[in-house]
């Protein structure tokens, strides 16, 4: 609680926060208190399971030191992938410093499944770095996973929040002679939508098992670490991943992305990332295995300091005006929290407002750039100790109606709540609030 009455003079020094930004403050602290309860405990939960993994595995000092050149019996990528595997309730894992982002991943992942004459069915549409892997293009673009030969189609979600199951069913029992590979997208990406819950998503796993046996479910699970009880691989996904700075490198680690699922789709993953014949068997952690392992160990409470903010902060956009998704009240399955700000000139000064509760470069202020692989402009504020951290206090918009901001992450709820009265203050003093 950081907005009693006795702590405003210190916020109304250092922040220079007006009175009636504290008074709502103070009111929606209160009223957020059950839901940011259930966050703590559902963090200790997480907390319990990953414990449990590192004892399992039990990794030995050693293994904090890394190798260099091939990385050989690195022993820091073994209980990186070990333990990785139990959390997520996995086969195996492929947890890696080469790689350089959740895209690259998830692109890996993808492409170690598909192959000419395969095809890939998206339920939603996926984010947007996604889509250009796919090469949505006409032509495809060299390189994409349709220049290559793979078919691709999308199951759009109905208003539900799911697909229509007619058009489940009239894709997947479609004949092809290839694989199928199902793409289901755990967060909401840039839409307005909620995003799927473990038990959507397991509801879904369940149609397509019974509509197409033989077809493989991957799970984007960007956003989506900790949030609940559950991952993934314990509701049948075939393959899932992520990047390490979002949710499950707690913030510490400094690069990286992981995979998780059945053995033999790891392996084919593992050739795609090296080579064919190196596969999972190279790879040295260069002295990253302390910080991604640490990270991993924190994961569980840095996700619900960062769910317990966005909780805060779509209470007071809410009574603030603003339309927000999901709402303070509403179940949870990733860290973003959208609020709908209806211009470019709000989106841009509410940027300027977070940026401004940021440890790091608080002074700059962000503007719209052409981000590589995105389609529209986009603005993207953070003051991160992890150059685009986004399990870091972030915001990012795309420049296109209805003007929505995504915020996400935040290392403290106490800056992510800051964090909403420097970006409220900002419209207020643009006349935009
Ligand atoms: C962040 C994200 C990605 C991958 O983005 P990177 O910036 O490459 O890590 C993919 N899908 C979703 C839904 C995401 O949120």
């Amino acid at each position: 609680m950081i907005f009693k009455r006795d702590n405003w003079s210190a916020l109304r020094r250092d922040f220079e926060f007006d009175p009636d930004l504290l008074a709502l403050a103070e009111e929606v602290e209160e009223r957020v208190a059950p839901q940011v309860e259930a966050v703590r405990a559902r963090g200790e939960r997480n907390a319990v399971r990953v414990l449990a993994a590192f004892r399992r595995a039990a990794p030995q000092s050693h293994a904090l030191a890394g190798t260099t050149g091939y990385g050989y019996d690195d022993a820091g990528r073994e209980a990186l992938d070990r333990i990785y595997a139990d959390v997520f309730g996995a086969e195996a894992a492929l947890v890696r410093p080469q790689f350089v982002s959740g895209t690259h991943a998830l692109a890996t992942g993808l492409f170690g499944l598909l192959g000419p004459g395969d095809r890939l069915i998206a339920v939603g549409e996926p984010y947007d770095t996604i889509r250009t892997v796919i090469g949505t293009g006409d032509p495809p673009a060299r390189g994409t996973l349709r220049a290559l030969g793979v078919t691709y189609d999308v199951v759009p979600l109905a208003d539900h929040g799911g697909p229509e199951p007619s058009s489940l069913h009239e894709r997947l029992t479609r004949p092809s002679p290839g694989r199928t590979v199902v793409l289901l997208q755990r967060s909401r990406g840039y839409a307005w939508r909620r995003s799927l819950a473990m038990e959507d998503l397991a509801q879904i796993i369940a149609s397509i098992r019974e509509l197409c046996p033989d077809a493989l479910v991957f799970v984007d699970n960007c956003y989506g670490e900790f949030v609940e009880d559950r991952e993934p691989p314990m509701i049948g996904a075939d393959l899932c991943g992520g990047s390490l700075i979002k949710n499950p490198g707690g913030g510490i680690a400094p690069t990286g992305g992981y995979l998780v699922g059945r053995r033999e789709l790891i392996e084919a993953a593992a050739e795609r990332l090296t080579a064919p014949g190196l596969g999972s068997h190279v790879g040295p952690t260069l002295g990253l295995a302390r910080t991604m392992l640490q990270g991993l160990f924190l994961a569980p409470q840095v996700v619900s300091q960062a769910v317990a903010g966005a909780i805060f902060l779509a209470c007071y956009f809410e009574h603030l005006g603003f339309a927000v998704s999901p709402r303070f009240n509403e179940p949870r399955s990733d860290i973003i929290q959208a609020v709908k700000l209806g211009s470019r000139e709000a989106v841009i000064a509410f940027c300027g407002g977070i940026q401004a509760a940021s440890p790091i470069d608080s002074q700059a202020r962000p503007e719209p750039w052409d981000m590589p692989g995105y389609a529209d402009q986009v603005i993207m504020a953070a003051g991160t100790f992890v150059q685009g951290a986004s399990i870091e206090l972030s915001a990012d918009a795309p420049m296109r109606a209805p003007f929505a901001v995504y915020v996400q992450g935040g290392l403290l709820a106490a800056q992510v709540k800051l964090a909403a009265l420097t970006a409220a203050q900002a419209l207020r003093e643009r006349g935009l609030a």
